[in-house]
């Protein structure tokens, strides 16, 4: 993580060097460091003193409060941190990833019936067959033109994504290819990134990740670093919670060989190189890049192939059925290249929000907001599908358009932000 901007002020956060969590009442070593600041000068002050102890008690009290407060309140929580962050970085652990297979299979058998169902006279759901694909090896040369992972990408991914391929596949000139490649690991780690959080939102008070996604809300914007973050924790966060979808977990699990992850951070290191005026000068220095960015994009279209397993969809209505006790469900289909989204008609067990955004997950609709909104954007004047980037203090969420990045502002969605991270 090199982007990562510095810690927004403590106390808004609650969070004093990281050191101890929010709400502060009920971390114990919150207790345990208050315990000592405050126990420790009234027990040197008035306890018993061995007969050779010749210094002068405000000279204990003085000095002994400090020392005592940060041996068993400060480095408990340091220690405590440590581990909280080895258990961030390391889920390489083969062992760990067993458990969680073993879990998953538990998980998978004890599934409750699916809530969301195609209405007969709907488009079936995404096939459930779509499965990540085993990374190759190695890397080697890909022809952007005929990839088999832009193609699936562009016809059965989510909007941004498949938004990102074509892009990139009808580029006119290698500059242009070039850059396209950037944007389209941006998106994907947006998308997976966002995808991770609202599945497991659920865990969002006590994990690390959510801790580190909240104070870029707050602080200076969530970048591409951070949404990628998440999705490296995502298969530590799913030994606590079963995966929503499919195929997410071989999809962001580590790997040997090339891994999501690694693509990701690849093509963010190139960005910045380009952002920063260190990008390609010639044609030649334009074909060498694209030649060796080309397959790591291509190898992250092909891990994500798991989102077509929980499709993105805009509810337009929602309508209570009596006789069935379920809701007639009319959506915008959000999982291809085309900017005009195919209606579909679904039945769901639970009530879904007009203009909104939700993951058809394997358990039922994932609500996407504040991560995924639709939003009339000011610059284009179109309604264009953003992501959250920061809680702005005077305007609410700020907004960015996937794509074109432009900037916007939604008030409304300040308290769903909020709710999420407990602000
Ligand atoms: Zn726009």
């Amino acid at each position: 993580m090199t982007n990562l901007p510095p810690s927004a002020a403590p106390k808004q956060l609650n969070a004093l060097l990281r050191l101890y969590d929010k709400p502060a009442y009920r971390d114990w070593a919150v207790w345990i460091t208050v315990a000592m600041l405050v126990i420790t000068p009234f027990a040197l002050g008035t306890g018993q003193r061995a007969s050779g102890d010749t210094s002068p008690r405000w000279v204990d009290v003085v000095f002994g409060t400090p020392v005592m407060t940060v041996i068993f309140g400060v480095l408990p929580a340091y220690v405590r941190l440590r581990v909280r962050r080895a258990a961030r970085t390391g889920v390489t652990d083969q062992a760990s990833i067993d458990d969680r297979d073993a879990l998953d299979q538990r998980s998978q058998a004890a599934i409750a019936p699916t809530i969301v169902q195609p209405a007969p006279a709907g488009k079936p759901l995404a096939p459930a067959t779509v499965r990540a694909q085993v990374a190759a090896p190695g890397l080697s040369g890909v022809d952007l033109a005929s990839s088999k992972n832009l193609a699936f990408a562009r016809k059965s991914l989510p909007y941004p994504i498949a938004r990102a391929a074509r892009t990139i596949q009808i580029a006119t000139d290698r500059k242009e290819q070039y850059e396209a490649l950037l944007a389209a690991g941006e998106a994907i780690g947006i998308c997976v990134g966002l995808v991770v959080a609202a599945g497991f939102r659920s865990l969002s008070a006590t994990s690390i990740s959510f801790q580190n996604l909240q104070e870029a809300f707050v602080g200076r914007g969530v970048t591409t670093g951070h949404w990628i973050a998440l999705v490296e924790a995502a298969p530590s966060l799913m030994k606590d919670v079963p995966e929503p979808i499919d195929g997410l977990f071989d999809g962001v699990r580590p790997r040997k060989g090339p891994s999501l992850v690694k693509d990701l951070r690849s093509v963010v290191e190139e960005r910045n190189l380009w952002a920063h005026n260190a990008g390609p000068q010639s044609a030649a220095e334009v074909a060498s890049r694209i030649a060796n960015l080309a397959p790591i994009v291509d190898d992250a279209f092909g891990h994500v192939q798991f989102l077509a397993n929980a499709p993105w969809v805009q509810i337009k209505s929602c309508a209570y059925r009596k006789a069935s006790a379920d809701f007639a469900v009319t959506a915008f289909d959000a999982m291809s290249e085309h900017p005009d989204f195919e209606r579909r008609d679904l039945i769901s067990t639970l009530p879904m929000a007009n203009d909104t955004f939700y993951m058809l997950a394997k358990d039922g609709p994932v609500d996407l907001t504040p991560f995924v909104v639709i939003h009339d954007c000011p610059v284009c004047h179109q309604s264009e599908m953003c992501f959250a980037d920061r809680l702005d203090p005077k305007h609410g969420v700020a907004l960015k358009s996937f794509g074109r990045g432009h900037p916007m502002f939604e008030e409304q969605l300040r308290a769903d932000v909020e709710h999420l991270f407990g602000v």
